[in-house]
């Protein structure tokens, strides 16, 4: 019942890594390889249009991006946002009514103004001078502009243009993402980053972390090699580098020579590579974050070196991959056992980051609330929609018969998992938050908000969380001196909501929460209203609408009002027999 599969091309999936990172994203490795192989593209090139054939007569890998800005108002030489309750992401608790100042582009000045429930005195709070943009926000709440840690910005599978990403994001609040791979290629990640920076494309701040090896038409076989690589893409100015394992020898280099040219590094250790490299021996090498969950029970084996994969398991069959994961943290030492309370303070002490991305795998412990989640009526492009259908092709489209044993393995596996992770920051490690979306019917924004919720299961204080959203993902990229939390002095990228977050993050989604009035109506209330990136006010509502629009026009396209769930499409009709023909 396997897919098709071709042993010497999976044989050497990590010899053919180009291709293989472009197509994969990553949590990938394709089940196809062969098919994948002829799908190599080498970088794409600035302002590349989606699907054009590129010189080589390849196809081209990248998705369209976006378009001029047209959106939001800004950055003003003075702007005051007035009269918010402040969740500034440094772990302090709420504090209110404040005054925001902002000049240009920069945080000046935040003045606590009064007291919950007392008129303001309008004397202590700072002047407006002529020319000057007050926004009042009386009753909202202020929070620094979220940092999606493993955004993704689409992908030509998923059939998802950069507009609709970057509106998806910045619709809740996220102003900065880490693209761990950039698959779409490296000359089109810089060129987004670079209009991004401009504020000429309305999208979140961009880091380029480039797929190990990524752009090259040869496997890299020596650590010289590796070396050589790490120096070229830093002088193209990329920010780090995403690794899924590699041979030891040269993953070691490449992250020595990472670290000497001020680059940073994420590794999600895929199973093809982590039983010689988990996740303590790339965090000894000075790797900067771990994704996902791989290589961490690994490093926690004290009864075996290996997986206990079942004899006749198959990477490249996906339901092997994640059912057997499922199945994996069990055989990890036990929470507060000595090996375990020693891999956690070792990776503490060396700095490192983990990343879990709890959301990407919540489809495996719940099929259901993944793949019926509200939003996908109206914000889940059709392209995206096939891209999740279930499919022994598909990355991420496991369920040819995912069943309750499989979802309760996977709850079990959650509950140790996420109690490594919560001590982990209780101990002072750093934790982050990332979502992965554009698979496993993982939607981007719903599904970082998504994620928020899932570090407040894990045991994290709904401030702990915002913090793991902001400035701990600024510590993580090297940019808290600048983002990551509201103080004079840093860039003024903010999310501003009506309802308080701490109380229910819930009110964070785009879709809202549901509310019953005093009058007994139901009402939607919450979603982000304003997102400021750079001093730029965005009316995050507007973005949603912008992104319904978007989906709309593609269904109607495509003359697909209704996505179907798996299975319950309509057959196509069977054709009419011509006239005459003799009937059974
Ligand atoms: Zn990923």
């Amino acid at each position: 019942m396997a897919p098709p599969i071709y042993p010497k091309e999976l044989e050497s999936m990590k010899r053919m890594w180009p291709s293989l990172l472009i197509v994969a994203a990553c949590l990938t490795l394709p089940i196809n390889a062969a098919e994948t192989k002829d799908k190599t593209t080498p970088a794409g090139k600035p302002e590349a249009k989606q699907g054009k054939e590129s010189k080589e007569g390849k196809e081209d890998k990248s998705i369209l991006p976006a378009p001029p800005r047209t959106e939001g108002d800004g950055p003003f030489k003075r702007l005051i946002l007035r009269g918010a309750t402040l969740i500034d992401g440094t772990g302090a608790p709420p504090v209110g009514p404040v005054d925001i100042v902002i000049e240009k582009n920069r945080i000046v000045d935040v003045q606590v103004v009064g007291s919950p429930g007392v008129e303001i005195d309008a004397k202590k709070r700072p002047k407006a001078e002529t020319g000057d943009k007050e926004i009042d926000l009386r009753g909202m709440y202020v929070l620094p502009g979220l940092i999606d840690m493993h955004g993704h910005i689409g992908g030509k599978e998923q059939g998802t243009p950069a507009e609709y990403v970057y509106k998806l994001w910045m619709g809740h609040g996220i102003t900065t993402i880490r693209d761990p791979g950039s698959f779409n290629g490296v000359d089109w990640v810089l060129d987004q980053r670079a209009k991004s920076v401009k504020n000429e494309i309305t999208a979140p701040r961009i880091k380029a972390y480039i797929g190990f090896g990524m752009g090259r038409e040869a496997p890299i076989v020596t650590p010289e090699q590796g070396r050589k690589w790490v120096d070229e893409i830093a002088a193209k100015g990329c920010d780090g580098v995403k690794f899924f394992g590699y041979r030891p020898d040269i993953m070691q280099a490449a992250i020595d020579e990472i670290k000497k040219k001020g680059l940073r590094s994420a590794c999600h250790h895929a199973q093809m590579d982590v039983s010689r490299v988990n996740v303590l021996t790339s965090a000894r090498w000075g790797l900067t974050s771990m994704e996902h969950w791989y290589g961490l029970p690994e490093a926690l084996f004290t009864d075996r070196t290996i997986q206990d994969y079942p004899v006749n398991y198959n990477y490249a069959n996906e339901a092997d991959r994640f059912g057997e994961a499922g199945r994996l943290w069990k055989q990890a030492a036990p929470p507060f056992s000595p090996r375990w309370n020693e891999v956690m303070n070792e990776l503490i002490a060396l700095d490192f980051t983990i990343d879990p991305t709890f959301t990407i795998y919540e489809a495996s412990r719940d099929l259901e609330r993944a793949r019926r989640a509200e939003w996908h009526d109206e914000y889940t492009l059709p392209s995206l929609w096939d891209f999740y259908t279930p499919n022994r092709q598909n990355h991420g489209a496991y369920w040819y018969y995912w069943t309750t044993e499989n979802e309760v393995e996977w709850k079990n596996n959650y509950r140790l998992w996420m109690t490594f992770v919560n001590e982990y920051k209780n101990r002072g490690g750093r934790v982050t938050a990332g979502s992965d979306s554009g698979f496993i019917y993982k939607l981007y924004g719903f599904d970082y908000i998504r994620e928020l919720e899932l570090l407040r299961e894990a045991g994290f204080h709904p401030l702990e969380v915002i913090r793991a959203a902001t400035l701990k993902g600024a510590e993580a990229l090297g940019m808290d001196k600048e983002i990551g939390s509201v103080e004079p002095g840093k860039l003024a990228d903010l999310a501003v909501v009506e309802e308080n977050p701490i109380e229910n993050l819930a009110v964070l989604y785009g879709t809202g929460v549901v509310k019953v009035t005093e009058k007994n109506e139901v009402i939607r209330t919450g979603g982000v209203k304003y997102t400021i990136k750079d001093g730029i006010v965005y009316d995050a509502r507007k973005l949603l609408a912008d992104v319904r629009k978007i989906v709309k026009d593609a269904k109607d396209k495509a003359n697909r009002p209704v996505l179907y769930q798996p299975g319950m499409a309509p057959k196509a009709p069977v054709p009419a027999k011509p006239p005459g023909e003799a009937r059974e």
